[in-house]
C-alpha cells in the first residue's frame, strides 16, 4: 500500500490518499487542542499512544459485532482506514456527569447515572459543535432517522463493552465522543479515535482524571496520564 497526498489536516491527525481508492491512511499527532481549537499545545508521545489504543479497541469491538473503519496498524502512528463519508455528528455518551454537562445543568462533577446517556453535537468548527437533537440532524438532513438509530444502537454497545472493559482496569469510563461515517455501500462503521482525547478516564480508586481534561484544565502530569492508560490496558509491554 502506497501513501499518497494529503488529503487533509485535522486538529489531532492527518489523512493521506493512497493506491486503493477505498482505504486512507491516518496519521496521529502528538498535537492537542481544546475548547475549539483556542487552546493549543502538544502532549509528547500521544500519537501513538492515540493510535495504539484506538485499534486495540477498534479491534475488540469488531469482535463485539461493532462494525469499524479500521483496516490495519502500519506503524506507532500509522493506520489504514476504510474511506467513510463521515457523518457530521458528535456522538457522546455519559455513564457521569462531568464537563460540558455538568455546566449546562449546573451539577457538580461525578454524579453516577443509573442509565448512560446519549446527545449529538454537529460537527462544525464554525459553529462551535452546538447541540443537535435527532429531529434538527433529520431535518438538515445531517443523517437519516435509521442511521441515526443504527448509531444510537452502536454507540450503546460500545459503551456496554468500554464501561466493564475499563473496570476491569480500575478505570470509570466517564463519558466519550464517537463518529460514524458511511461506507461506500451506506452501511454506518464506527471512525475517528477512541482515546484520552476523546474519552473521559477515571481512576476508580482516586478518580484522578487521566485523560485530556489534565491538558485541558492544566492539572499537569498530561503525558504521564496518557502513559498510565497505555499501561493499564497493554501492561508493561513497550
Ligand atoms: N469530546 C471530544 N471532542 C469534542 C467534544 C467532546 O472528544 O469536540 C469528548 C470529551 O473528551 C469527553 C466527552 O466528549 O470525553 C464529553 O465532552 P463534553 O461535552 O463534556 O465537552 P468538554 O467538557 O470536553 O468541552
Amino acid at each position: 500500500m502506497e501513501k499518497l497526498e494529503q488529503l487533509y489536516e485535522g486538529k489531532a491527525k492527518k489523512v493521506f490518499r493512497t493506491d486503493d481508492p477505498d482505504v486512507y491512511l491516518v496519521y496521529y499527532k502528538d498535537d492537542a487542542t481544546a475548547f475549539n481549537g483556542e487552546k493549543k499545545g502538544t502532549i509528547v508521545g500521544k500519537g501513538a499512544i492515540n493510535n495504539r489504543m484506538t485499534n486495540h479497541m477498534m479491534a475488540l469491538l469488531e469482535k463485539e459485532g461493532v462494525p469499524t473503519h479500521l483496516v490495519k496498524e502500519l506503524s506507532d502512528r500509522e493506520t489504514l482506514v476504510k474511506r467513510v463519508e463521515i457523518v457530521k455528528l458528535e456522538v457522546i455518551i455519559r455513564n457521569i456527569s462531568a464537563g460540558s454537562f455538568a455546566k449546562r445543568f449546573g451539577v457538580k462533577e461525578g454524579i453516577v447515572f443509573d442509565e448512560p446517556t446519549i446527545e449529538f453535537s454537529y460537527k462544525n468548527d464554525e459553529l462551535g459543535d452546538p447541540l443537535m437533537n435527532a429531529y434538527h440532524a433529520i431535518a438538515l438532513k445531517v443523517a437519516t432517522r435509521e442511521e441515526i438509530e443504527e448509531i444510537k444502537r452502536l454507540a450503546f454497545k460500545v459503551n456496554d463493552f468500554m464501561k466493564d472493559y475499563f473496570k476491569k482496569r480500575n478505570i470509570k469510563l466517564v463519558d466519550f465522543k464517537l463518529e460514524f461515517g458511511r461506507l461506500p455501500d451506506g452501511r454506518i462503521v464506527l471512525a475517528d479515535e477512541i482515546s484520552p482525547d476523546t474519552c473521559r478516564f477515571w481512576d476508580a480508586d482516586t478518580n484522578e482524571k487521566l485523560d485530556k481534561d489534565r491538558f485541558r484544565r492544566d492539572l499537569g502530569n498530561v503525558e504521564e496520564a496518557y502513559i498510565e492508560m497505555e499501561k493499564r490496558i497493554f501492561g508493561e509491554n513497550k
